[in-house]
């Protein structure tokens, strides 16, 4: 279901973009589509970014990756003219915060939850891809933190920037348009995809769930809720995507408490159920199965 009248693509175009990891150049397209009044969500490569523009200027959320600064900036343009003043990540990976650096020198102020700036600030070690992150430069570090909550007044809305704990990563933020009545998630919401969960970075199953209720409980049956990967949703959809994740952790839970290993876990096929919608894009269901497992493991402990 859509939410009637806000779906408008206002921009689309297409850049030459280095890929900020495989360093191979590809196309990218840009495209910006109105989920409020003075918001929109902006599609490119990586996490989802969401704007509020109007006499204030423009307040971002998230940055996808550096190459593509100069794309972004001109499907804003397109929105409005004014100038970045903030850009707020919802958490710290490099799909969500590659643009920082740039905007951050073209005098725009990165706001982010502690944990965000303290993972940026050092290398970081993704057990889940074997992957290593040197330390971000200076200038792409959120300049102002906050631990629970932060609050911008701004382009007449009040968006409230929520700290949800343990759930993405440690340091994930819920970002509510509460005029526009829209809602950022971030990598709290994997939409039609199952989520990856990073538990190297202090993620668990059991703060997603936590995540998708407390963005449930701000929500009404209008809001537009910007997942950081796929399409706008609806409260029913995240309902859906909520009780996935409940339904899956308690068929773990009931797997391990009969003495289950992780591969017998697997065998079982707890998500089967949801493989077709959820199971076909960046993480797979035995990945899936992973990190539940993982977090119910942890969970005990
Ligand atoms: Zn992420």
């Amino acid at each position: 279901m859509r939410i009637k009248g806000v779906l408008v693509v206002v921009a689309t175009l297409s850049v030459l973009a280095v890929q900020a990891d495989a360093q191979e150049e590809q196309q990218v397209t840009i495209t910006v589509e109105q989920v409020g009044t003075g918001t929109y969500a902006l599609f490119g490569r990586g996490g989802n970014i969401g704007i509020s523009a109007g006499e204030d200027g423009i307040f971002l959320v998230d940055d996808q990756f550096a190459p593509l600064t100069p794309a972004i900036l001109e499907a804003i343009k397109r929105v409005d003219p004014g100038p970045v003043r903030f850009v707020i990540n919802t958490h710290f990976h490099g799909d969500h915060t590659g643009g920082n650096e740039n905007l951050g020198k073209q005098g725009a102020l990165i706001v982010a939850h502690d944990k965000v700036r303290e993972r940026m600030s050092v290398e970081q070690f993704n057990e889940a891809f074997n992957r290593t992150t040197p330390p971000s430069p200076k200038d792409a570090l959120p300049v102002v933190t906050f631990g629970n909550t932060v609050g911008f007044h701004l382009n007449g809305d009040e968006i409230r920037g929520i700290h949800v704990p343990g759930a993405h990563t440690d340091g994930d933020t819920v970002i509510y348009f509460r005029k526009a009545n829209v809602i950022h998630a971030g990598d709290l919401y994997f939409n039609e995809r199952y989520p990856f969960i990073d538990l190297s970075a202090g993620g668990s199953v059991f703060g997603m769930i936590d995540a998708a209720n407390l963005m449930l409980q701000l929500a009404d049956e209008e809001t537009a809720i910007i997942p950081g990967h796929g399409p706008v949703a609806n409260a029913e959809e995240l309902r859906a995507y909520r009780d996935m994740l409940a339904t899956i952790r308690d068929r773990i839970a009931a797997l391990i408490e009969e003495g289950k290993s992780l591969e017998e876990v697997v065998v079982a096929k707890p998500t089967e159920e949801y493989d077709e919608v959820w199971g076909n894009n960046f993480i797979k269901p035995e990945q899936m199965v992973g990190f539940v497992y993982d977090s119910l493991k942890a969970h005990k402990n």
